[in-house]
């Protein structure tokens, strides 16, 4: 039986963040997104009986397959709150009524889909606006510079609620880009709450940066490979 010491990983994990906020200043609550991507359902239970509640994927049709496997058969898999950490087809919006929040709304043309979706649910969707502070080609999201034109425009947006931003750094990025673009990933937020939006949270720091993430003041860190080992 793997993920036995998940539990562990976790205290130990929870300890250092506690570090990372004393340090960093921000004294912000953190909350930790347990990563199951690649693994099974029962990663989802290794992370609910070390108390992770929020459980993140980065594909709906993964997700789905899990919520399904788990359902009925387990009565703890309704405490679960599921996260959608990647990137979403606009054809599978309709499927976000299954997430607790969607961490990459990523352009505009998804962005008037997920409205769509909320308005036809009858209750906002809950969304962080990804935004690509390093401005790689290779990442989704909104590059600064266009964040505050995109915060107006969301505005009118009303089957969406905008709760704040996720950002990801570059692969191998040195402590001091690291904290460049959690700065930015900050900044960002300053400019959807100065417009409007009730935009608290920060979605930021994987296993390799999360405590610089945490210094910077992420609100959520989604961890993978530091809770349940490398992946195949
Ligand atoms: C896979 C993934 C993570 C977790 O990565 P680890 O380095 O294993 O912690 C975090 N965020 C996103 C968007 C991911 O796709």
């Amino acid at each position: 039986m793997p993920f036995l010491d998940v539990t562990e990983r976790a205290t130990e994990i929870q300890g250092l963040i506690a570090g990372a906020v004393a340090r960093g200043g921000h004294r912000q609550e953190v909350r930790i997104v347990a990563v199951t991507k690649t693994h099974g359902p029962d990663a989802v239970e290794a992370a609910w009986r070390a108390g992770l509640l929020d459980v993140g994927e980065n594909k709906v049709q993964e997700a789905l397959d899990k919520q399904a496997a788990l359902s009925g058969s387990r009565p703890w898999a309704a405490e679960v709150r599921w996260h959608l950490i990647g990137h979403l087809q606009r054809n599978k919006a309709k499927f976000l009524d299954r997430f607790r929040l969607l961490h990459a709304l990523d352009s505009s043309r998804l962005a008037d889909a997920v409205h769509a979706i909320g308005l036809q649910n009858g209750e906002p969707v809950n969304a962080l606006l990804q935004v690509n502070v390093a401005g790689e080609e290779t990442k989704g999201g909104f590059v600064p510079s266009d964040v505050e034109m995109e915060a107006v425009r969301l505005r009118e947006l009303s089957g969406l609620r905008v709760t704040g931003v996720m950002t990801m750094a570059p692969f191998g990025a040195d402590e001091s880009e690291l904290r460049r673009v959690f700065t930015g990933a900050r900044a960002a937020r300053e400019v959807l709450a100065r417009a409007g939006h009730p935009a608290r949270e920060l979605s930021m720091g994987m296993s390799g940066d999360y405590l610089v993430a945490v210094e910077e003041g992420a609100t959520i860190v989604r961890l993978g490979t530091v809770l349940f080992g490398a992946r195949e």
